[in-house]
């Protein structure tokens, strides 16, 4: 909740990216927000797109649905690979993950 809080402070709509380099495979991401994100045959995560089909291109971007944003979040501090990049769409700065201030 104060992650919303915070997120809405901050100013406006955030993304999600996986570095699947870094990726370790482990699943903690689905568990979190199987909205968001899903694990391919090749082993590693990936963001979902709108129609729920698997972005596969390497930094590719889904929206974080606001109720789905602690979820999100959260894998991004729990993620083994420190790969997952949440950030705002309008200046593409880094709010959650490892590059994050
Ligand atoms: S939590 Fe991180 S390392 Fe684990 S599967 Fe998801 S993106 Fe990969």
């Amino acid at each position: 909740m104060a992650a919303q809080q915070e997120a809405g402070v901050g100013g406006g709509a955030l993304e999600v990216w996986i570095d699947q380099d870094l990726c370790t495979g482990d699943g903690i991401c689905v568990q979190y927000a199987p909205e968001v994100f899903e694990l391919d045959i090749d082993g590693l995560a990936y963001v979902k797109g709108a129609g729920e089909e698997l972005l596969q291109d390497r930094g590719a971007t889904t929206p974080v649905p606001l109720p789905l944003l602690t979820d999100v979040v959260d894998s991004a501090r729990e993620c083994p690979g420190e790969c997952i990049h949440v950030r705002r769409v309008s200046d593409r700065v880094e709010v959650y993950g490892p590059d994050a201030e």
